[in-house]
């Protein structure tokens, strides 16, 4: 009998949404071989056993983030920090990034990431003056907490040659006033500010990373999709996670999603060898994104009733056939699609665009491709998703922090069905919970109190027959997470031969009240065997 390296005990073990809870799980190398009764596992335990005793907390699969963007996320961990939890007024905001010019060099690029207009007092984006007042001496561009929109300064402008006559890219726009550039960039305009920043180098994206998936791990995480991979550097990026994973500075598995619009890195990586399924259990490559939309927020993303007041009915990305002939190419090549699309129009053109893809010698059936965000349907969608086994991957915290918005961009009624977790769960599909950070705080505790409460952060109910109960909750942050990146036979459950990936956490979320699940903290994460986080 091989004796346990580790015995957890002590306290509940929740196993699975189908298995339910244990009192102890004994831990071997860098898998578990039992979870159960605490009498039938205890003799697995020797002298040289750790012993870790939960005293009433609880352990739980470790989380499984599977929609966001770790290596930005590290990035923007150094960059100025404007989200809304922080700034509130608009003389916040400026005084940060003022702060920020005073101590960088002149010309140097200021960079700030996270705020929210409609959370400032304000109400409204800050102008490219009132940046450039606060940094006179250096290009200023601040991103909206969506990512889909930012605002820039005089300086930025003249950086990358926008000038008040400077025709809009395909897909973006310049905002303009009576003929005159206002600041706020949105979409894929933004590319032609960013590309004249200087690019950082790999040494640079090691560290952040090793610094997003240190935070990731100190809040229970142990696995995370990166849904971008090269939005912000390239095939660099590609480079950096290869370095991460061989110097032992990847604290999380990634499941790595590469940028498969046309500025991305679909035909570098390909022409590099790169393939659907290469990797091991730290660092996959398995997943293919495109964008459909954009976001409610920014009013971009593409829906077939008006937004309120007048607002039109948002943006494809890309002309419908061309979006449609991406993802037939990037199903033919074997990768897993993950499509972003958030309004119903959006989520029409992604699905019709995989039925499209769907014929005998390359079925979809299989292949879980995913719709990103997929927040507002219109009927019928859900089923068709069914159909063809193409997931849902929901961010809970979208509601929670953007759903008093949603209400006046969309109308409550629209907002009710934002995220329908009941439905789809009774429907089949695997729904895998993601934060989408750094758009939206990478807090689990959040993120599940909100699918089961359906609450806004100012405590508005969206849709409360969508509520899903703690245990799915955790599944779907778990469990469906492993599933969505093809790997439930090993990871996702507590159970004999899965990788020993485990979150002990503070309090047992199962026996409280659900808005008190948000004070809860993770106070040690095992990832295979080993423990990488202890508070
Ligand atoms: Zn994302």
């Amino acid at each position: 009998m091989s004796y346990a390296d580790i015995l957890i005990h002590g306290g509940r073990v929740f196993r699975g949404l189908r298995e339910g809870f244990a009192d102890a799980v004994a831990i071997h190398g860098n898998r578990i071989i039992a979870a159960g009764k605490y009498d039938a596992v205890a003799p697995l335990a020797g002298a040289k056993t750790c012993r870790i005793d939960l005293a009433g907390r609880i352990a739980i699969p470790a989380f499984n983030d599977s929609h966001q963007h770790l290596l930005p996320l590290g990035v923007t961990m150094g960059q100025v920090n404007l989200r809304a939890e922080e700034v509130t007024t608009l003389d916040e905001l400026l005084t940060r990034i003022r702060a920020a010019a005073t101590t960088a060099r002149k010309g140097a690029w200021v960079l700030g990431r996270g705020y929210d207009h409609t959370r400032l007092d304000v109400a409204r984006h800050p102008t490219a003056d009132e940046l450039q007042a606060a940094a006179p001496d250096n290009p200023v561009f601040i991103t909206r907490a969506c990512g889909h929109v930012g605002v820039a300064n005089r300086a930025a402008f003249a950086e990358a040659d926008v000038g008040h006559n400077t025709p809009d890219p395909e897909g973006g726009a310049f905002e303009r006033h009576a003929g005159q550039l206002t600041g706020l960039v949105l979409e894929r305009a933004m590319r032609r500010i960013r590309d004249r920043m200087p690019p950082p180098d790999e040494a640079a994206l090691v560290d952040a990373i090793e610094r997003a998936g240190n935070h990731m791990t100190a809040q229970g995480f142990t696995a995370v999709m990166d849904a971008n991979v090269g939005m912000i550097a390239g095939m660099l990026e590609i480079s950096a996670y290869r370095a991460a994973r061989a110097d032992g500075r990847l604290p999380v598995r990634v499941w790595g999603c590469l940028a498969g619009n046309p500025e991305g890195i679909a035909d570098a990586a390909w022409d590099a060898g790169i393939r659907p399924m290469q990797g091991d259990d730290m660092l996959r490559w398995g997943a293919m994104k495109v964008f459909a939309d954009g976001s409610v927020g920014g009013r971009t993303a593409a829906v077939s009733v008006p937004y309120e007041n007048g607002g039109g009915t948002g943006m494809f990305m890309f002309p419908p056939e061309t979006l449609k002939s991406l993802l037939k190419k990037y199903h033919r090549q074997g990768w897993q699609l993950a499509i972003h699309a958030i309004g119903d129009a959006g989520i029409e053109v992604t699905l019709q665009g995989m039925e499209e893809a769907d014929s005998s010698d390359h079925p979809v059936a299989g292949r879980r491709h995913r719709i990103e965000h997929c927040e507002f349907m219109a009927d019928g969608q859900t089923a068709r998703m069914v159909a063809r086994g193409i997931e849902a991957v929901p961010q809970a915290i979208f509601l929670y922090e953007f759903g008093d918005n949603y209400i006046q961009q969309i109308g409550r009624a629209r907002a009710h069905g934002c995220n329908p977790m009941r439905t789809w769960f009774d429907a089949g599909l695997h729904p895998a919970a993601g934060s989408d950070a750094p758009v939206s705080s990478t807090d689990p505790f959040i993120n599940i109190a909100t699918q089961i409460l359906r609450c806004t952060s100012r405590g508005t109910i969206l849709g409360a027959s969508e509520a899903i109960t703690v245990a799915e909750a955790v599944h779907s942050y778990t469990w469906c997470g492993a599933y969505t990146q093809f790997c439930e036979d090993r990871r996702g459950r507590i159970l004999p031969g899965q990788l020993a990936d485990i979150a002990i956490l503070s309090q047992d979320i199962f026996a409280i009240p659900p808005d008190q699940i948000p004070n809860t903290r993770a106070e040690m994460t095992i990832r295979g065997g080993r423990i990488v986080f202890e508070r």
